[in-house]
């Protein structure tokens, strides 16, 4: 099997290198195809997301990614919005659940965050009206609108789930929101058999740091989504475990939600697990759940054992402590 690997900056070299072990020891032969992305590839070839990067992720279609920081100041659009809108990956796939032996505020939190990809705020669309006035164009249309909720409902069906809220603020962006709502609203009456909600994003803010195990999953435009990861990585231990997928109809490309981290890169101080959860993910998708199956219960052993574990999760740990007890477990 032939899977594209992005290493990226910062800690990227140190925890893709670890889950690849990880995986290598979990019995599966990946040959993987080294492609560069970030600082890394600004550097060597004056561009941070090579069009043979995105030629390669479409050839062998699945892609694990570690994190990649676009230079700031030069005029470089960001790679990951950039890399997003080029492949059409369309959706961001983060499961969001508590883990045995890591103390979080709550317990039993099992959410799924979806959010839409390509449009919103991020699409890019920004300008200068006159010195000292930008506008940035929220772009929301039918298809993308419609195309997400419909992932999203079956997401909920494929996994059982009971329940998908649709999260929004059309009382404030009345056009924007207003479409998209509308779009959420006529999916949902496809799937009379999942329960559909929909929220202000503000009050399900409140409501994710007051009880999120009342909600299940969740679709977003991307704004509004990029936020509510992060705060869903926070509820349960943080960004060094929370995976994430982009997906498309044609190409895959698994990621963790945590950035480059420059503060910890290069000391050996990373978590993985975040990663490798990721490439559980991708795993998954490329038919081999049984194996992703294996790397999680890795990945609960390891964390209920609490031996070798990084800072991030309260021990002294390293990158390669923790690598090990992962390796050890999956027999387990
Ligand atoms: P970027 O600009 O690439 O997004 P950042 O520093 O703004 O990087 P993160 O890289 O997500 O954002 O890091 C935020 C904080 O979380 C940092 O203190 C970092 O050390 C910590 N962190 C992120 N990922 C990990 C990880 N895998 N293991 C341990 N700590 C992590």
């Amino acid at each position: 099997m032939q899977i594209v690997l992005i290493e990226g900056d910062g800690i990227g070299p140190e925890v893709t290198q670890a889950a690849c072990r990880v995986i290598a020891a979990a019995g599966v032969k990946i040959d993987w195809v080294k492609a560069s992305a970030g600082m890394v590839a600004a550097e060597q070839f004056g561009e941070p997301l090579p069009d043979e990067t995105l030629e390669m992720i479409r050839r062998y279609r699945v892609a694990l990614k570690g994190p990649c920081t676009t230079p700031v100041g030069k005029g470089y659009r960001s790679i990951n919005v950039r890399l997003r809108q080029g492949l059409e990956l369309f959706a961001s796939v983060r499961p969001v659940n508590t883990l045995p032996g890591v103390k979080t505020p709550y317990e039993k939190v099992d959410l799924i965050v979806v959010r839409e990809n390509t449009e919103g705020l991020y699409a890019g669309l920004e300008h200068q009206v006159v010195p000292g006035v930008v506008e940035s164009v929220r772009l929301i249309t039918r298809p993308a609108a419609e195309r997400i909720v419909r992932f999203a409902f079956e997401l909920a069906r494929r996994h059982d789930r009971r329940m998908v809220t649709f999260c929004h603020k059309a009382d404030v962006m009345r056009l924007s929101d207003g479409l998209f709502l509308e779009c959420a609203r006529a999916v949902a009456d496809d799937y009379p058999f999942i329960q559909f909600e929909e929220k202000t994003i503000d009050n399900v803010c409140l409501e994710l740091a007051m009880d999120p195990t009342q909600y299940d999953v969740l679709v977003m435009e991307n704004l509004f989504g990029d936020v509510i990861s992060d705060l869903g990585a926070g509820l349960v231990g943080g960004l060094g475990l929370v995976p994430g997928a982009n997906l498309g109809t044609r190409y895959a490309v698994f990621e963790a939600v945590h950035g480059s981290a420059p503060d910890i890169a290069g000391k050996g101080l990373a978590n993985p697990i975040a990663i490798l959860r990721s490439a559980a993910l991708m795993m998954e998708h490329v038919g081999r759940g049984s194996v992703a199956l294996q790397i999680e219960r890795a990945v609960v052993k390891t964390l209920q054992a609490g031996v070798g574990l990084t800072r991030d999760l309260g021990g002294t740990g390293t990158t390669a402590t923790i690598t090990e007890q992962l390796i050890k477990n999956l027999g387990a």
